[in-house]
């Protein structure tokens, strides 16, 4: 259910009205638009909201919300989410954003030598696994906490902003005191321990589409983080699980115009996990654009042949550097543009 204030409906009157709502033992969840707010009421109604609210003076109407998911539907929020990071960089509003990154961080000189690269071929946010979720316990599981500490040093010196993953409640406050983004992986996107977890913090959530979710489920897994109070969630789209062999997953850009409809929270499509292949990745990244996503995540490794993780789909710093002016086109054609590039690191300043 949602309740709808009238434009002029003061604090006051918001308050009084949250007030009488909780006091039903229901929860509240404030979207406050220029024109007007929507108060959001979460939890069972025995009581029936919309007959104790409707002929309020201050409200304008009661609306039941149809959708499973309630939160991160456009019934519930009209705008599109937009996400500011600490830099200034914008997420879900007019810019496209590209990460970009090792799949992961196997040391500090090869992490920061792909951070410049990718700062210098026009990324704006670094990605980089320090805890790994690998199929095989016998594969490279990441370098932990020592990794994250590897990302920190990256953004001090580049000034780009770092998305990692996190892959067990107890690690989520140490991930988060670091990461600009904390990145939900798809073989956790129904931990639902965790989706509160990170729902507790306030740093914006990367939630990854599970190997063989439907969208409905994906965004009853925005709702747990939302519903813990944490607005600030990113729906990237990595591919899905289908009969077809030839590439890693199946890419479903397709969800990025229905998402559009169904939800205010910003879109972004991860053509490595979802192609497998680094000689598809260019190809989707642009139609990801194309489409309306927010941004785009990719894998980028100095030397992919020598990649502890996902070396196969990885792009050069070369190759990632030629598709950045693309994708500035492609953005152009659709209305958007690509963020402005990142500028401010340690090694960029000048001195006086
Ligand atoms: C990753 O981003 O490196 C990763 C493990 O992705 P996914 O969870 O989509 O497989
Ligand atoms: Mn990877």
């Amino acid at each position: 259910m949602i309740i709808v204030m009238k434009s002029g409906a003061s604090r006051s009157d918001i308050d009084r009205i949250c007030g009488k709502v909780e006091a039903r033992g229901l929860k509240t969840h404030l979207s406050e638009g220029e024109d007007r707010t929507v108060i959001g009421v979460i939890g069972h109604d025995p009581f029936s909201v919309k007959d104790a609210f409707t002929h309020d003076p201050s409200v304008e109407d009661v609306v039941r919300i149809t959708k499973p998911y309630k939160l991160s539907g456009r019934e519930f929020r009209r705008a599109d989410t937009v996400i500011t990071l600490p830099n200034g960089l914008t997420i879900g509003g007019d810019e496209v954003v590209l990460m970009a990154g090792p799949c992961s961080v196997e040391s500090e000189e090869m992490l920061l030598e792909t951070a410049r690269a990718v700062r210098d071929g026009g990324g704006h946010i670094l990605r980089g696994g320090a805890f790994k979720p690998r199929t095989s316990p016998y594969a490279f599981q990441g370098l932990g906490r020592a990794g994250l500490q590897h990302l920190a040093e990256a953004r001090r010196q580049t000034g780009l902003p770092v998305v990692t993953e996190v892959m067990t409640p107890s690690e989520v406050e140490s991930v988060a005191e670091i990461a600009d983004i904390v990145q939900i992986g798809a073989r956790n996107m129904q931990n639902f321990d965790l989706l509160r977890e990170v729902g507790r913090h306030t740093r914006p959530v990367l939630l990854k589409r599970g190997l063989s979710n439907t969208i409905e489920e994906w965004l009853l897994s925005a709702e747990y983080v939302l519903s813990q109070g944490n607005y600030n969630v990113i729906l990237c789209e990595r591919g899905i699980r289908t009969f077809e062999t030839m590439t890693r997953n199946t890419l479903d850009i397709a969800c990025v115009p229905l998402l559009e409809e169904l939800s205010h929270l910003p879109v972004i499509i991860d053509p490595s996990h979802g192609t497998g292949r680094w000689s598809m990745v260019a190809a989707c990244a642009r139609a990801a654009v194309a489409a309306g996503a927010d941004g785009v995540m990719i894998e980028v490794h100095p030397r992919p042949d020598e990649a502890l993780s996902d070396g196969p789909q990885s792009l050069t710093p070369q190759n990632f550097a030629a598709l950045v002016p693309q994708l500035r086109r492609v953005a152009a054609a659709v209305g958007k543009r690509l963020a402005e590039p990142v500028r401010t690191g340690a090694d960029t300043a000048v001195a006086g």
